[in-house]
């Protein structure tokens, strides 16, 4: 058993330098943004921001190196890390470069999806607050997302992190994204965005004939997963209040012929039944097409991105393995492998992980640690402390990650080499 241990947020002082210092996985984390040095100072000219305490806000950080950046870490002891854009100059010198020449070249392309911006669709929770219940968009986010940005556009190195609190970012990591304008970014969100309109906009989703291939997987999506979402776990058809959202989303002329069906079924998964029949009924006797039925899955499952956080170059996002602050869960990569067992509250606490480095060896870990042993000490000492906690398989996974990015860079300059070789 994992010992116990309730993150308080008081703490956070006092647990933060243990962290940096013994457990936050530097090496992985610098050859991830090194990129294998594809570019000239890639590293050097990327931009962190740091949140000290009292939310004081330093932008512009920028490190020459895993080691000067592990010591400044150390140093500042941030309770929040973000990563920005690669620019044309190293960040921490933007002041003394003529004015207007210090640009945002690059920057993974990024995805912010927030359970807050889904709060009309769930009634077990709102703002800030998740449960497993609500978690479920998260995933259906994930797998619709995943799918479009590896089929649809080709990407293959995707990095989906949980934000520590209530939602989910991904890293698109090739070089391809990396380097895309404004435009483009704004043209994929775009591309990825269904659901429109602020709170004032009672129906967000309208689909029309013939419907694009892209809604039609992302439905398929959807449909694995609204009974169990919205028809169980929020129960839209079984108060008359959750009931009158979902007829507000059907057309004016069916409207009446289902709230009379709806009257006279009690139980809600029926009540569902009933709408598509009712829609159908209305299909066959009409030119026009109805997806009545899809419109409001879409409405209640289909993902809500932040889209100004993906199309900005120079947006900041926060690091995967910082701490959130309030609920003091790190930022830790999620294995889609096993994405339907991810469950946001089994994610570590600083807390615990700080706790568990207190642990006694196991006979084990003290053979492990002789034979890792090694003069200069430092690095293999760090390995077997993360090691030793339930960070542990989250590193790993993110190690597997840079490894695969790192495999496939190799590959492709191969390739490259022996297409000059022919030419
Ligand atoms: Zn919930």
């Amino acid at each position: 058993m994992a010992p116990v241990a309730e993150y308080e947020a008081a703490c956070l002082p006092e647990l933060l330098p243990l962290y940096y210092r013994r457990l936050f996985p530097f090496s992985q984390y610098h050859r991830w943004l090194s990129y294998g040095g594809v570019t000239k100072n890639y590293f050097q000219n990327r931009e962190f921001s740091f949140t000290l305490k009292d939310d004081i806000y330093v932008r512009y950080q920028s490190f020459s190196n895993q080691n000067e950046l592990e010591k400044e870490i150390q140093k500042m002891n941030p309770y929040k890390i973000d990563i920005g854009a690669v620019y044309s100059h190293r960040p921490n010198q933007h002041n003394t470069v003529k004015s207007g020449t210090f640009q945002a070249l690059e920057k993974e392309l990024v995805f912010d999806i927030d359970m807050t911006d889904y709060d009309d669709v769930r009634r077990c929770c709102s703002s800030a607050d998740i449960c497993t219940k609500c978690w479920i968009l998260m995933t259906i986010a994930i797998r619709i997302i995943d799918r479009a940005l590896r089929e649809d556009f080709g990407f293959r190195h995707l990095l989906w992190v949980y934000s520590g609190r209530r939602g989910v970012h991904c890293w698109v990591c090739d070089e391809a994204a990396r380097k895309l304008s404004v435009a483009a970014r704004s043209a994929v969100a775009e591309y990825l965005t269904l659901v429109k309109g602020g709170e004032e906009t009672v129906k967000k989703v309208q689909l029309s004939d013939p419907v694009h291939p892209f809604i039609k997987e992302s439905l398929a999506v959807v449909r694995r997963y609204f009974t169990d979402y919205a028809l169980v776990g929020q129960d839209i058809m079984g108060s008359k209040e959750s009931m009158d959202k979902v007829v507000a989303l059907v057309p004016d002329e069916i409207r009446k012929d289902l709230v009379a069906a709806l009257q006279a079924e009690k139980n809600p998964t029926k009540r569902w039944e009933k709408l598509k029949v009712i829609v159908q009924q209305k299909q066959a006797s009409s030119k026009k097409s109805y997806y009545t039925e899809e419109e409001i899955m879409l409405q209640y499952c289909y993902p809500r991105l932040d889209v100004n956080v993906s199309k900005g170059v120079n947006h900041l996002l926060k690091s995967p393995f910082s701490v959130h602050p309030k609920t003091g869960r790190i930022s830790v990569p999620i294995d889609l492998r096993e994405l339907g067992q991810f469950n946001p509250f089994d994610v570590p606490t600083i807390s615990l992980i700080c706790k568990e480095l207190d642990r006694p060896r196991t006979a084990e870990e003290e053979e492990a640690s002789v034979r890792e042993r090694d003069p200069d000490g430092g690095e293999q000492r760090k390995v077997r402390d993360y090691k030793r906690t339930s960070l542990a398989k989250y590193v790993k996974l993110f190690d597997q990650f840079v490894e695969e990015m790192e495999r496939s860079r190799k590959g492709e300059l191969l390739r490259r080499t022996d297409l000059q070789k022919d030419f």
